[in-house]
C-alpha cells in the first residue's frame, strides 16, 4: 500500500476548544434511529470520562447517512438525551465553541472527494450492478452453500462517473490476500483474513456514504485519537484499518467495549427493562444515578464501592479498568442505586426534581411547604421519582380504595366504634401535631384497654387507604385535621 497520504481539506484550527490535549479526542458517533439505549449511553458515558479525565476532548457526531433509518426525532432524542443526563459535549454551541454537534449529512462533499480519490488512486471502484443481478448471485452462491458476497464484477471494469451518480455505487476494493490486523486495548491483537472481507460499498447511489467510509473519514479529520464503542463493531474495524490504509492515515487506537446482558445472560432487551434515556427520565430515574450505574457495566474503577460521584468518576477512570467479558444490566441493581441518590439529595432539591412529575397529576397547585412536608416523609420510601405516584398519593388526593386485606382485617365490626370515636377526638384536638395526635391515641388506647395498633392499623388504612407507609402521627400531621377526619368518616360508610 501506498504510503502517500491525502487531506479532503484544511483542519479548521480554531474548531479545537483551547487548552485541551489533543491526545486524547474520543467521539460519541450515534445514528439518529431513536432514543440512545443502555448500550450507546454506555459507551457515551465512558468516552466523555475518559476524555473528562485525560483533559481532552468529547466530540458529538451524528451519523445520519443512513437515509431510510433517519428520524429528526432521532437527533433530537439524542441531543435531549446527553444533555439530560449532563454529557456535554465539546466543539459544540453549548460550551461557545463554533461547531458540533458534527452532523455527517451536512459533510457529503467532503466525502465525495475522499471515495473519488480512492477510485482515481485504485482502490476503490464504480460499480453499475443493479438490485436484481446482486439478488440473483447471492441466490446461486447460497445455492451453492457460499457465504453470500459481493462476486468483484465491476471490479476491474474500469467504470467512470462521479460520486453519487444514481445508478453507481463506489466499492473499496479488498486484496485478495493477506490479513489485516489491529490492536485493541482491552482484547489484543484483532486479526481478519482478507479473503474473507466483502468489497464493500463506500458510496451509495443516492450520494450518501456508508457509515464506514464516514465513520473514518471523520474520525480521522476530527483528530480522533481513541476509538471507544461496542464490541459489534469490530468485524467492521479491519475494513477500517483498509480504509486508513488506502488514505495512507494512521488509524486511531481502538478499545471494543464488552457487550450487555441482561442478568440471565442473554441478549438485553426491553423485557430486561433495558429502555431509552428518554424513558429512563419518564420512568423516574434520577441522571446522576443513572450515570453512576452505566459507568460501571463493563468498567470497574479499583476502589470497591458502588456509588461515585462524577468528579470520582472522572478522577478515576482509567482504561486498564475496562473489562473484555460481558457485563450485566440489572434493572433492580439500578432501582436500587436510585433509591440511594434520592436518599442524597436535600428535601427541596427532590422536590424541585420531582415537579414535572407533579404537575402531570396537577399536584404542583400544592404550597412549596407542604410538598416539603411530603417528602420529608418520603424521601426514604421512594425508589423511583415516579414511585410518588402509588405510594404517597394519599397527600394529595382522598384514598379512591382501600387495601384488599386491610379491609379484611381491620375495617371490622369490632374496629368501627373505636374509629368513630377517634375520629371524634381527633376533630376536638388543638394542637394537630403529630407527638400530640400520638399522645391522643396512647390515652385512647389506655382507657379502653387495647393495643395501640388495634387503632393505628385502622386509622392508617382509612387516612391513606394502603396498610404500609412513613408513621402514621407524622403523615396525619401533614394532611391536616379536617382532611384525616374526613377519611375517617368516609371510611366509616365501609364497614
Ligand atoms: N454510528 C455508529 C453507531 O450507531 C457508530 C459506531 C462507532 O462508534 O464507530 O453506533
Amino acid at each position: 500500500m501506498s504510503m502517500e497520504t491525502f487531506e479532503p481539506l484544511p483542519h479548521l484550527k480554531d474548531v479545537f476548544t483551547p487548552g485541551r490535549s489533543m491526545e486524547y479526542r474520543v467521539r460519541f458517533a450515534p445514528s439518529p434511529t431513536g432514543s440512545p439505549h443502555v448500550g450507546n449511553i454506555r459507551s457515551a458515558i465512558l468516552n466523555w470520562l475518559f476524555a473528562r479525565h485525560y483533559n481532552g476532548s468529547f466530540i458529538l457526531r451524528i451519523e445520519d447517512t443512513d437515509r431510510e433509518r433517519y428520524t429528526e426525532e432521532g437527533v433530537k432524542a439524542i441531543l435531549d438525551g446527553l444533555k439530560w443526563i449532563g454529557l456535554y459535549w465539546d466543539e459544540g454551541p453549548e460550551l461557545g465553541g463554533p461547531f458540533g454537534p458534527y452532523i455527517q449529512s451536512e459533510r457529503l462533499e467532503i466525502y465525495h472527494r475522499c471515495a473519488q480519490y480512492l477510485v482515481e488512486r485504485g482502490y476503490a471502484y464504480y460499480c453499475t450492478c443493479t438490485k436484481e443481478r446482486l439478488e440473483e448471485v447471492r441466490k446461486e452462491q447460497m445455492a451453492k452453500g457460499i457465504p453470500p458476497r459481493y462476486d468483484r464484477h465491476c471490479r476491474d471494469l474500469g467504470i467512470k462517473g462521479s460520486p453519487g451518480d444514481p445508478d453507481k455505487v463506489i466499492r473499496f476494493k479488498i486484496p485478495y490476500t493477506g490479513n489485516t490486523k489491529f490492536n485493541d486495548i482491552i482484547r489484543g491483537e484483532i486479526s481478519f483474513s482478507n479473503a474473507l472481507l466483502d468489497d464493500f460499498v463506500i458510496l451509495k447511489s443516492d450520494g450518501y456514504p456508508t457509515y464506514h467510509l464516514a465513520n473514518i473519514v471523520d474520525d480521522h479529520l476530527m483528530k480522533i485519537t481513541y476509538v471507544m464503542r461496542a464490541e459489534e463493531w469490530i468485524p467492521s474495524t479491519g475494513k477500517h484499518i483498509l480504509l486508513y490504509n488506502a488514505f495512507g492515515w494512521k488509524p486511531p487506537k481502538f478499545a471494543h467495549l464488552s457487550v450487555i446482558l441482561g442478568p440471565d445472560k442473554s441478549k438485553l432487551s426491553k423485557r430486561h427493562g433495558a429502555s431509552s434515556i428518554i424513558e429512563f427520565r419518564e420512568m423516574g430515574y434520577l441522571p446522576d444515578a443513572l450515570f453512576n450505574y452505566l459507568s460501571l457495566i463493563g468498567w470497574s474503577p479499583k476502589e470497591n464501592r458502588e456509588i461515585f460521584s462524577r468528579d470520582e468518576l472522572i478522577q478515576m477512570f482509567d482504561l486498564s479498568g475496562l473489562n473484555p467479558s460481558s457485563g450485566v444490566f440489572d434493572i433492580n441493581k439500578l432501582k436500587w442505586m436510585n433509591g440511594e441518590y434520592i436518599r442524597m439529595m436535600k428535601v427541596d432539591e427532590l422536590v424541585e426534581v420531582s415537579m414535572p412529575f407533579l404537575k402531570k397529576r396537577s399536584w404542583d397547585r400544592f404550597p412549596h411547604e407542604y410538598l416539603i412536608k411530603v417528602y420529608t416523609l418520603m424521601q426514604e420510601r421512594l425508589k423511583l421519582i415516579t414511585d410518588i405516584y402509588e405510594l404517597g398519593y394519599y397527600f394529595f388526593e382522598d384514598p379512591h380504595v382501600y387495601d384488599e386485606n386491610g379491609k379484611i382485617r381491620y375495617f371490622t365490626p369490632e374496629t368501627k366504634p373505636h374509629l368513630e370515636e377517634i375520629a371524634e377526638r381527633l376533630y376536638s384536638l388543638i394542637n394537630f401535631e403529630h407527638k400530640d395526635i400520638e399522645e391522643l391515641f396512647k390515652a385512647y388506647a389506655r382507657e379502653i384497654g387495647i393495643k395501640l395498633g388495634f387503632i393505628v392499623h385502622p386509622v392508617r388504612l382509612a387516612v391513606t387507604g394502603m396498610t404500609i407507609g412513613p408513621g402514621l402521627f407524622e403523615l396525619m400531621e401533614v394532611i391536616g385535621k379536617e382532611t384525616c377526619v374526613k377519611r375517617i368518616k368516609k371510611a366509616l360508610d365501609e364497614i
